[in-house]
Parts: C-alpha cells; sequence; structure tokens
C-alpha cells in the first residue's frame, strides 16, 4: 500500500514531454540533434525511468522523495547520456596506444596532413577527377597516379583500384581466367579477413597449378608445369610470416626468364607497396617496387595503405598493353576507387619525390623510424603531463617494450619502443583496458605483465590532451 502511494508520487513528479522539451538545456540541443530524435529519445529516457522504477523498490521509494526540478534535471542528464552513447556507434576518432603502426583493425596508415588537405579541396568542391584540363575533354580518373608512379618505380604504366585484393582479382581476371596460373606451395597465402589466394585465384576464373613445397620450390618444378594452358606465373611475396630454415624459393628474375621462355606472363603480389628502402631508418630489407619492376616482372600490384603509408587502394603497375586490357574490363568500374583515395595517393606519392621529406611527413614511415631515444623522450612527456593533471590514485612508469610494423608487413621485426606503464588503485588492469576503450576518445591498449601500457611510437604528442582528460574522468 505504502510502496502504491511512492510509486504513484514518484510517477507523477515526472514533468510532461513538452515541458522538458522547453528546459533551456534541452531546446539549445535542437539545432544538432533535430526535434524527431530528441522527442524520440526523450520518450525512450522517460520509459526506462518508469520501468527501473517499477522494477526496481530501492530506486523508487529514493526517486520519489525528489522534487519536479531536481528529477527534471536527472531526466536532461539521462537523455544527454543516451544521445552520447548514440553518438559513440558509428565511425570515430580513437587512440592507437599498442604500438602496431599498420594496425588493420584501426585503420593501417594515418595520413599526412598534406593528403587530408588534398581530400578536403577536392570534397568541398568539383575536381578534374575525369576532366583533362590540357584538351577539355574526358579524362582517366587513373591519370592523376600514374605519371607519379611511373616515375618512382620504372613502371611503363600504372592503374589504381580499390585495394590490393582488388588489384591481383582484376589482374588475373583480365589476363588468365579460363587459363591457369602457377603458383608455389610455399606462398599460398592467408592474409586475414577471408582474403586467401587460392580463393582469389579461383573467383577470378582461373585455374590454379600448385608447384613445389612448402619449404622448397625451384625453377625446374616451374617450367615442368607449364602447359599450353598456362597464362600466368605468380609470385606471392609473402608478406606477413617467414618461411626459414630448409628452404628455397625462385628468385624473381629467374621467373621472368622462365616466362619469356615458354611465352607466359609473369605477375608478382607485392602486397605491402614499399617504395623506400627501409635499411635506410634501420629496419630489414623488404622488397621495393622499384626492385621488383627493375626485376623485369610484366605486373606488380602492392596496397597503398601499407608499407607505402597512403589511403586504401590497390596498385597495378607494369607493361602498359597489359594496363590497357585491365582498363577496359568491366570489373574496372566495380573496383574502382574514389576521388578522396586518389588524391591521398596523389599527394603522398609527391612526397616520395624528396625521400628525406617521405620519411618526415608520412606518418606511418615517421612512426617506423623513431628511435629508442626519442620515443624515451616522448613517453617522459606523456607521464609528466599526466601527473600534472592526474591524483596520487594514478601511478606511471615508464617501460621497455616491442612496437611491431603490423599490416602483415615486416612479420619478424620487433621495434624498440617505450611506453608509459599504468596503474589505478582499485583498478585491475582489464577494468582499466575497458574504461579507456570506452573513454570519450576510445583509447585502445596492451596489458603485459598485468599492466595496462601506452606505446608511444602511436600516439602523437597532440593527443596527450585527450589521453589526460581520459584519465582524469576515470580517476575522478
Ligand atoms: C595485404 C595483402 C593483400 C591484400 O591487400 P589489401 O590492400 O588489404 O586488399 C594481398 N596480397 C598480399 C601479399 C598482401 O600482403
Amino acid at each position: 500500500m505504502e510502496n502504491d502511494l511512492e510509486l504513484l508520487k514518484a510517477l507523477r513528479t515526472i514533468a510532461p514531454m513538452n515541458e522538458i522539451m522547453d528546459d533551456l538545456e534541452v531546446a539549445a540541443l535542437t539545432d544538432r540533434i533535430g526535434k524527431t530524435v530528441l522527442s524520440e529519445t526523450l520518450k525512450q529516457v522517460i520509459d526506462d525511468y518508469r520501468k527501473q522504477l517499477l522494477e526496481d523498490k530501492f530506486f523508487m521509494t529514493s526517486m520519489s522523495l525528489l522534487p519536479r526540478q531536481e528529477l527534471t534535471s536527472y531526466l536532461i542528464q539521462k537523455l544527454k547520456e543516451k544521445l552520447s552513447e548514440q553518438r559513440n556507434t558509428g565511425l570515430q576518432k580513437l587512440i592507437n596506444a599498442t604500438g602496431i603502426v599498420l594496425h588493420t583493425n584501426l585503420g593501417r596508415a594515418p595520413l599526412p596532413g598534406s593528403a587530408i588537405g588534398l581530400i578536403q579541396e577536392v570534397n568541398e568542391g568539383y575536381s578534374n577527377l575525369e576532366f583533362d584540363l590540357e584538351t577539355g575533354s574526358r579524362g582517366s580518373r587513373h591519370a592523376h597516379i600514374e605519371s607519379l608512379i611511373t616515375r618512382l618505380t620504372g613502371a611503363e604504366s600504372a592503374m589504381v583500384v580499390n585495394n590490393n585484393a582488388a588489384a591481383v582479382f582484376i589482374s588475373l581476371h583480365t589476363l588468365a581466367s579460363r587459363r591457369e596460373v602457377i603458383i608455389s606451395r610455399g606462398q599460398l597465402v592467408e592474409i586475414g579477413g577471408s582474403f586467401r589466394i587460392p580463393d582469389i585465384i579461383a573467383s577470378s576464373g582461373c585455374a590454379m597449378i600448385e608447384v613445389g613445397t612448402t619449404n622448397k620450390t625451384k625453377v625446374h618444378d616451374y617450367a615442368e608445369a607449364v602447359s599450353e594452358n598456362t597464362a600466368v606465373l605468380l609470385k606471392v611475396h609473402t608478406s606477413n610470416y617467414k618461411i626459414s630454415g630448409f628452404t628455397e624459393e625462385v628468385p624473381l628474375q629467374d621467373l621472368v626468364q622462365l616466362g619469356r621462355e615458354k611465352n607466359v606472363l609473369v605477375l608478382e603480389d607485392l602486397g605491402s607497396g614499399c617504395l623506400y628502402d627501409l635499411t635506410k631508418i634501420g629496419l630489414h630489407h623488404e622488397p621495393t617496387v622499384q626492385e621488383v619492376i627493375a626485376g623485369g616482372v610484366d605486373l606488380v600490384t602492392f596496397s597503398g595503405d601499407k608499407l607505402l603509408g597512403g589511403p586504401q587502394i590497390g596498385v597495378i603497375a607494369g607493361k602498359k598493353a597489359l594496363i590497357d586490357k585491365i582498363k577496359k574490363n568491366p570489373f574496372a568500374r566495380i573496383v574502382r576507387c574514389d576521388k578522396s583515395s586518389i588524391a591521398a595517393l596523389a599527394e603522398v606519392l609527391r612526397l616520395y619525390m624528396n625521400p628525406e621529406k617521405a620519411i618526415e611527413q608520412i606518418p606511418a614511415l615517421n612512426m617506423l623510424a623513431l628511435k629508442e631515444e626519442e620515443l624515451l623522450l616522448r613517453a617522459q612527456e606523456l607521464e609528466r603531463q599526466l601527473h600534472a593533471a592526474l591524483n596520487e590514485r594514478c601511478q606511471t612508469d615508464i617501460v621497455d617494450v616491442y612496437d611491431e610494423a603490423g599490416g602483415g608487413s615486416l612479420p619478424d621485426v620487433l621495434l624498440k619502443g617505450k611506453a608509459v606503464s599504468l596503474t589505478i588503485d582499485d583498478l585491475s588492469a582489464n577494468q582499466l583496458q575497458d574504461l579507456l576503450r570506452k573513454g570519450s576518445t576510445p583509447i585502445i591498449c596492451r596489458i603485459i605483465k598485468d599492466k595496462v601500457l601506452l606505446n608511444v611510437r602511436t600516439i602523437s604528442e597532440k593527443e596527450f590532451p585527450l589521453i589526460t582528460q581520459t584519465l582524469q574522468s576515470i580517476v575522478g
């Protein structure tokens, strides 16, 4: 009986919808959210509140004591929380504190500022995407990158598609469908996310002929498998794993020579489109596009957003006659890329024209090149800013870590890095990791030896204040 009265009282205290909508704080949201979504969300908030009153006696008793004005403030607070939850679905910025530079789940390569500038310019208004300014007639979207690729790599011609998977697919579909593609058993790569070379070969309409063994394939294995139905010798860079020990792979040059003798094409799927000699920044040698072209390959395909450090794109470079054929394939329309990616790639390639500048300005290369001393300074600065802003509940330390290139590149390379380790009183490492992931700017980090680590290689100094804010709201 007493309960019923309390419930009735609590329910009656809820102000009418229109009264809450007219509250200045709510009215201020109408511009951004729109009246319909705002009133629908408010209705949900009130429904949820009613439900909770019915289900939770303790909650109901305490709420029944609130005067209407305070209850309205409470509901408006809930409304704001719900709206911000809704905003947090969908693509959003986050902070990559994993130290994995080309993290496939976190968007791979961040773009240089100048590339972002060009994306903005060509999207704010119109552009010469398919318009030739010289002649005033229809142009090709491939033209914007073709001359850059040919100058940088020595290839005769080039075109761009949506990603490297599409590049491999459309190349094989155009040049080898209903014919045979020969590949070494040591190169039947799975990239992840259901991209497997045998599946791509099959879906481009080709018959796959496997030769050699997992660890050893010799040039005569290829030679013996060639028939009048063979269209392509395919070499796939084992970008995300290494076969070591008793191994043998056929060098590209030998494959090219065999291809010429037998009159079949040689294609290389290079995976990462490395244009820069990585030994110059102290990393292992990774085959570059220039080397593959110089090796005489007919076509090479590679990604834009791996070691190249550009947008998601696939490049096909090589013999002009073959590229011209691929451009005419009806699938070219299906796998074509949009103006934003073309703008970004063109700008990144322009930076490669001056290699020193490329290292400075292309974030992926810059992060890969960072030395331990530089990372230590960065970690110390982050630690200093955290100390200045947080109370003693939060303890930090600077620790040695290993970072990775990621994105299926340089699989056996561990980069010496630095991290700020975090512990917060009364929170387990897992709880802290969860809270960081759910912060207003999510922070993604790893736990090692029961400590949450912020690897600074992949965090820019501009992001430090966001990390501090998130931790402030966690520590209180
Ligand atoms: C990454 C990779 C691909 C797929 O490239 P996407 O650009 O991600 O489509 C294909 N082949 C190799 C060898 C790769 O390393």
